[in-house]
């Protein structure tokens, strides 16, 4: 496909999710305005506040976790709205596949309700990098439709160009829990000095937490003092 092909069918895309009437994005009935019914929203699979701050996984109230004690991440707190459970699942795969507009402005607007637990040092917001191939083909990068909203909300610059990613790393549920582990080092490169900065990472998903380690462990090289995570979904803990 031609990329003005692709930029026309992307602007139809637009186009028709704008015009068309709204349709709850998980169960199909009619919605109000904000993309998914009430219902729906209601039971949408919400992390509880007892997590730990660290990695967002269950800790003891609201106490840093067991392995985040003994083996402390490079990044330094987490913020998670949802398990990656269904429908956070499905509703993920069609903002990144599909490139579901409606589906970008609802998870931006959920991600918006954790603004008040953003700490109010955090000098810029950096979304999770997209290699340039994959950028090339999915033509955009969902992690930037996320955080845009929140940024002028917040009013906090968002850095698109500080980092690059380096290696085009296999989506992490193509992989063992070991190979996950091990793939992303050496995956980022900054150029930029960040002397003492706290910078907040905006992803849709946290799976293991390694690429997001990796990142952050790229950032703290670059003299980061602080590294805060947001994302939209965290994959339970493992069995
Ligand atoms: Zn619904
Ligand atoms: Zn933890």
């Amino acid at each position: 496909m031609s990329n003005r092909t692709r930029d026309l069918r992307r602007l139809l895309a637009r186009v028709l999710d704008v015009l068309m009437p709204q349709d709850c994005l998980v169960c199909g009935e009619a919605a109000e305005g904000c993309g998914v019914c009430a219902a729906c929203l209601a039971e949408m699979p919400r992390r509880p506040p007892s997590a730990c701050p660290v990695c967002a996984l269950p800790g003891l109230d609201g106490g840093p976790c067991g392995q985040c004690l003994r083996q402390p991440p490079a990044y330094d707190a987490t913020l998670a709205l949802f398990d990656y459970v269904f429908p956070v699942d499905v509703l993920v795969l069609a903002l990144k596949y599909r490139h579901q507009l409606s589906v970008a402005t609802f998870l931006a607007a959920e991600l918006r309700t954790l603004g008040e637990q953003i700490a109010a040092d955090v000098d810029f917001i950096l979304p999770m990098p997209l290699h340039a191939r994959r950028l090339a083909e999915r033509g955009f990068n969902q992690a930037v439709e996320l955080a845009r909203p929140l940024a002028r909300e917040q009013a906090l610059p968002m850095e698109l160009a500080c980092v690059r990613k380096l290696r085009d790393t296999p989506p992490q549920a193509s992989l063992s829990r070991e190979e996950r582990l091990l793939s992303p080092a050496g995956a980022f490169r900054c150029d930029r000095a960040l002397d003492g900065l706290h910078v907040l990472v905006v992803d849709d998903v946290m799976t293991t937490g390694a690429t997001l380690d990796e990142l952050a462990r790229c950032l703290k090289a670059q003299g980061a003092a602080r590294v805060t995570n947001l994302v939209v979904a965290r994959t339970p803990a493992p069995a």
